[in-house]
Order: C-alpha cells, then sequence, then structure tokens
C-alpha cells in the first residue's frame, strides 16, 4: 500500500476527513464528531468506506524475543524439559498472582476441572449445578467424573449463572456447584457462597477466562473450594495450553498432584517406602518450556489486564445509549474484571428487524472483527451419547438418562435467547488496542444502527 507521510493512504484519508469534519462541527468533542461522522456515512456493507481496517487490531498472542526467550532457550538447551524447578517456579508465580496458598499446574483447563473435581471426590450419582453460558469442557469435566450436570440459566443482563434459580435445582444428589466467570467477568459470589454453605456444597470455580478478575477485592479461583485457569492460546495468559488449580486447602492440593502424577506419594499423600503409586491416578504433567513461556507472560498480564479493562469501560461507555445495544453489566461487587471477551446483547426490534446475522455481517464490514458467541451447550448431542454409555446406565437410573425427561428439566430459556438471538462478542486482543480503536467500535455500531433498514434490504 502506497505510504503518505506514514500513514496508508486509506488512513490518511480517514484522518483528513475527520480533520476535516471537526473544523465544521466546532461544538462537542472529538468522540463525539466521529459517531455524527459515522451516522451521515454510508455503511461498508452498502459500499461506503469501512470504519476500521482489520488488519491494525492488535496481534494475538503477544510474544517478544528480546525479553521473553531468555529462560526458554536455557530450558530447551538443558535437556531438562519434564517437569522439574521451572515448572515450580511458576506455579509460585501464579499462586502469588491470584493470592492462593497453592497452585498445580496441568496440561490444560479442561484437565484442571477433570482433576479438581475428581479430588473433590465428585463422583457417580452426584449432580453439579452448571450454568450454560460455557464452554465444553465445564460440562465435560463433569460427565468424566461419572457426575450429572443440571443446568441453571443465565441473568442475562450480567451472562453469569442467576444465583437465584440455584435453590430450585438442589436434590439430596447435588454436590457442587462450579462457578464459571464467563466472559472474565466475575459471577456473584457472595450469593453462590450463602446458599453453598446453607446446602453444604461444594464450589468449584471455572476460571479459565477470568485471570486476575476480582470479586471484593478477592482473586477469582480463590472464593471456592478450587479454581481452575486455563493457559490456552487464546486465554489472556497464552501459552499454547496449559491449566493450573488453586486452592488453600494443602491436603487436596496434594491429592490432586498425586493424581496428576501417576498416583506417587506427595505430601500427606503419604506411601511405604517401596510402594509405588497409593492412589488412582493419571498423568496431565506440565512442562518445563510451558512454564518458561508462562513465566515471561505472566510479566504483561497485570498491565493487559489493566488496558483491557480501560478500554472496555469506555467502549461500554460509547455504545451504552445505541438502542438495542446492551452491553454487559458487573455485579456491585466487582472491583476488577479480565475481560476475556467484550460482550453486549443486540436487539433487532430496535435495528428495524435486522436479524443478529445481519448485524454482524456489517460490522465485519465495517472492518470490526465479532461473533455471536456459545451455542445452547444444554441442548447438543453429547449429553444424549454419554448418557446412552454402558458405565452411565451402570451409574444411574433409567429415568434419570431418559434424554427428553432431562431437557425439560434443564430448560434454559434466557440463555437460549442469548445464544440463539442477541449475544455479540470482540476477543481480548482488540481492548488490547487504542482509545482510537474503540471510538471506531462504537462509531461502526451507530452506523449499521442508522442504516438498518436500508442494510436489512440486502438479506
Ligand atoms: C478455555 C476454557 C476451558 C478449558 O480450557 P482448555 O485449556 O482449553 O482445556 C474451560 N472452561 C472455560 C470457561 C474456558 O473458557
Amino acid at each position: 500500500m502506497k505510504k503518505t507521510e506514514g500513514y496508508s493512504r486509506r488512513e490518511f484519508v480517514r484522518r483528513g476527513s475527520l480533520a476535516g469534519l471537526s473544523a465544521v462541527l466546532t461544538t462537542g468533542s472529538p468522540k463525539l464528531t466521529l459517531i455524527k461522522n459515522s451516522g451521515i456515512q454510508k455503511p461498508a456493507i452498502l459500499g461506503g468506506q469501512p470504519a476500521w481496517e482489520p488488519a491494525k487490531w492488535p496481534k494475538w498472542p503477544v510474544w517478544v524475543p528480546e525479553t521473553d526467550e531468555k529462560q526458554l532457550l536455557e530450558v530447551i538447551r538443558s535437556g531438562v524439559w519434564s517437569r522439574a524447578s521451572v515448572v515450580t517456579q511458576f506455579e509460585k508465580e501464579w499462586a502469588n498472582a491470584v493470592g492462593a496458598k497453592r497452585c498445580l499446574s496441568v496440561v490444560n483447563g479442561t484437565n484442571a476441572l477433570v482433576v479438581a473435581l475428581n479430588q473433590l471426590n465428585v463422583k457417580a450419582g452426584n449432580e453439579v449445578i452448571v450454568p450454560p453460558y460455557t464452554f465444553i469442557s465445564t460440562v465435560s469435566s463433569i460427565l468424566s467424573n461419572g457426575a450429572m450436570p443440571v443446568f441453571v440459566d443465565v441473568d442475562p443482563a450480567t451472562f453469569q449463572m442467576d444465583p437465584s434459580k440455584i435453590e430450585a435445582k438442589i436434590t439430596p444428589r447435588t454436590k457442587a456447584i462450579m462457578v464459571v466467570h464467563i466472559l472474565g467477568l466475575p459471577s456473584d459470589m457472595n450469593a453462590i457462597m450463602a446458599i453453598a454453605k446453607k446446602h453444604k456444597l461444594l464450589v468449584v470455580e471455572d476460571a479459565c477466562q477470568a485471570h486476575l478478575a476480582e470479586y471484593n477485592g478477592q482473586k477469582v479461583g480463590t472464593i471456592g473450594d478450587a479454581g481452575c485457569f486455563s493457559f490456552q492460546n487464546s486465554k489472556n495468559l497464552p501459552i499454547g495450553e496449559g491449566g493450573a488449580i488453586v486452592s488453600n486447602d494443602d491436603p487436596f492440593m496434594d491429592r490432586c498432584f498425586s493424581y496428576s502424577n501417576l498416583g506417587t506419594p506427595y505430601g500427606t499423600v503419604v506411601g511405604a517406602v517401596g510402594v509405588g503409586s497409593i492412589i488412582q491416578n493419571t498423568k496431565v504433567r506440565f512442562t518445563e518450556y510451558q512454564a518458561a513461556m508462562g513465566i515471561a507472560q505472566l510479566k504483561r498480564l497485570d498491565s493487559q489486564t489493566t488496558t483491557r479493562s480501560n478500554n472496555a469501560e469506555y467502549l461500554k461507555s460509547q455504545i451504552k445509549d445505541i438502542p438495542g445495544i446492551a452491553p454487559y453489566k458487573l455485579y456491585d461487587q466487582v472491583t476488577r474484571a479480565a475481560f476475556h471477551l467484550f460482550a453486549f446483547r443486540y436487539q433487532k426490534e430496535a435495528f428495524k428487524n435486522l436479524p443478529r446475522a445481519g448485524f454482524l455481517k456489517a460490522l465485519r464490514a465495517e472492518g470490526i472483527p465479532c461473533s455471536s458467541g456459545y451455542t445452547t451447550l444444554n441442548t447438543q448431542p453429547f449429553l444424549k451419547d454419554t448418557f446412552e454409555s454402558v458405565n452411565y446406565k451402570k451409574m444411574y437410573p433409567k429415568e434419570m438418562l431418559d434424554i427428553n425427561t432431562y431437557n425439560e428439566h434443564n430448560k434454559c430459556p434466557l440463555n437460549d435467547k442469548l445464544c440463539n438471538e442477541e449475544a455479540v462478542w470482540f476477543t481480548q486482543n482488540m481492548l488490547l488496542g487504542t482509545k482510537q480503536d474503540m471510538t471506531s467500535i462504537a462509531s461502526a455500531i451507530q452506523k449499521v444502527y442508522k442504516n438498518a433498514g436500508e442494510i436489512k434490504k440486502l438479506e
């Protein structure tokens, strides 16, 4: 692309036209000028200029050879690649970062959940309360331990499990509540912990999207009995693959360590000399090179979290008054959110009935990457498949495995609407952009809003 004074031509044209417009509209802040500008501009999907260039969004993951590679190269050249001192260092640093007494790293977030539930003795015959608005692993980790997921509908305003609907789902079989701090936004922990205490239930926090998020000044993942994190490549702390369990309960963490390491004695899990594996086990250990990458990534996590949070707040302020756009709401006790995703609800009635798919297409044409997020987890075929397995048939009475009855008891109509009609997501890397980037998103949405009727005619 031809460069004009260091800017690409398109950017030059954009900046030039903005400057011109601000000169005309002398009142109002530059951000308002931009939004006014967007209203009179033709949407890109109708042949106008895009609000932004997709290629300009911050790349993910971030990797800086100069600062990130020293320890990694030492590990590679040492030949010590299986679990050793660098993994221990990473675990100490992650425990410190979230304020937990202990941390155990494992291969990924999915297995962090599997191991934690296993060592909390969640097993065949138990029910685990879980929200439907989450990643598959939350639910599959319950099933891989032979337990039964029980879905509690979401509060669409916060996208989190609605605590007021939990108690109706508690039965004598209920053993645990799996809280998911979805989108990196903390769930309503005061309400959930009170219910857990009252009914003597365990609380496992799926914090796989919520690195450094806080509720009442306490990091999520450390409020319940165990917290699980993911370091998969898309997550806010990316290592390709990786996961961790955190807890303040020493015997529990010792058992998790032993279980994840072939059942060999560890800490309070004591074996006799000459005896090998002493508890039922698997092997899901982290490696030294993953740990070295994690230590490098952890150095920038705090400042990135602040940037995401500031940008999310600013973007929210810029779009919250557009009719039909309802951004995420945080509970009053949230002192920091991780914003793995920026989400809002799209209400097509305010957009001349332009369906969400048409809205997303128009937004993408403006250079704004976006998605509709999760599909409804509680209706997917894996549940029926699991219930038809030999193991489940041996573990549960027939009535409990009838998929029609199960579906009837696990309806989540508000989540259905969120997944099928309303949710819109921007990914966390977009929130590492500039304030100007956020204004562009707002301006693109504004443009689609003003021209929704014309855009709908393309359908
Ligand atoms: C990513 C994720 C997981 C699983 O983590 P992996 O490291 O990908 O196995 C579990 N729960 C939620 C909410 C997630 O976002």
